[in-house]
């Protein structure tokens, strides 16, 4: 049986290759399934779905959202996640539209600091950026000497409690599970040791108390300056009866990880199928 590699991002949202080229990438490294997760958005799947490709693919349509929980930030897969959902869709452009608020908000306070950029010169900055955040306005940081590189922008006005900081409107987990769970869509925690809970098994049980159906245990979490062994989600997706997915997390050519380098086999994809009908999704969409 093949492999699949169920995390990657394409421009859609902050990967660098489109939804065809992943196909094609898939193809390439002998992949059987993938998915897209682009965050908080459904744009890249039509074309991720419909994308020409010699060899039978399997492709998941999926997106990963951020959330709050307490003083954590959990990323939440949606697996199966169906096509033309108004519900869905009026909360994701509801979050973009909060995030762009924020984004005009912090950029006030970049002008209050004496920084005048022209109409042209933020143009050719935003240009094709589908979720503006800090690393632009360390960009204009830097061009109008304000810093000498992105580190100092984050340092002195970016981080959390700095001067322009504003926090990033974000999805309770529990609604935002609710949420998955209605529209059909199987809720899967990413990547949890990157929560940086004192105890991921317990967020774990609290989390499947919530309605959660899956937890990522294939991740490669170097670079993250996470120590705590894997083992730890393994061992709790067990217990708690939860869907062990996995991917690379793939946001592009240079990426630390690259397409397929992490995989699951293919019946997880049958186990997420299974969850999503169970949800009551009849995965009559995106022309599957
Ligand atoms: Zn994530
Ligand atoms: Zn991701």
């Amino acid at each position: 049986m093949g492999r699949a590699d169920l995390h990657t991002h394409s421009t859609r949202s902050d990967g660098k290759d489109t939804p065809s080229t992943i196909i094609r990438l898939a193809e390439q490294c002998g992949l059987m399934g993938i998915s897209l997760n682009d965050h908080d958005t459904l744009d890249g799947l039509e074309e991720f779905m419909t994308a020409p490709s010699s060899r039978e693919i399997t492709r998941v349509p999926a997106l990963e959202i951020s959330t709050q929980y307490g003083e954590y930030s959990p990323h939440l897969h949606g697996y199966f996640v169906p096509e033309n959902n108004k519900l869905l869709e009026s909360k994701l452009t509801w979050l973009r539209h909060e995030r762009d608020v924020r984004f005009s908000k912090m950029l006030d306070k970049v002008r209050e600091l004496g920084v005048s950029p022209s109409k042209k010169y933020l143009e050719e900055l935003m240009q094709g950026v589908m979720s503006p955040g800090r690393p632009h306005l360390g960009r204009i940081l830097i061009d109008y000497r304000i810093v000498q590189d992105m580190n100092e922008a984050f340092d002195k006005y970016l981080k959390k409690g700095g001067d322009i900081y504003l926090p990033k409107v974000k999805l309770d987990i529990e609604e935002a599970i609710r949420l998955l769970r209605k529209v059909g869509a199987v809720p899967v925690i990413a990547h949890p040791l990157d929560i940086r809970a004192p105890s991921i098994r317990d967020c774990l049980i609290e989390f499947k108390e919530m309605g959660i159906l899956g937890a990522e245990i294939e991740y490669d979490y170097t670079n993250m300056g996470i120590i705590e062994k894997p083992n730890v989600v393994v061992n709790a997706a067990a217990e708690l009866g939860l869907i062990g997915t996995g991917g690379t997390d793939y946001h592009g050519g240079g990426w630390r990880v690259l397409i397929g380098t992490v995989s699951v086999s293919m019946e997880v994809i049958d186990q997420l199928r299974d969850a999503a009908l169970e949800l009551g999704n009849d995965l009559d969409s995106w022309s599957n």
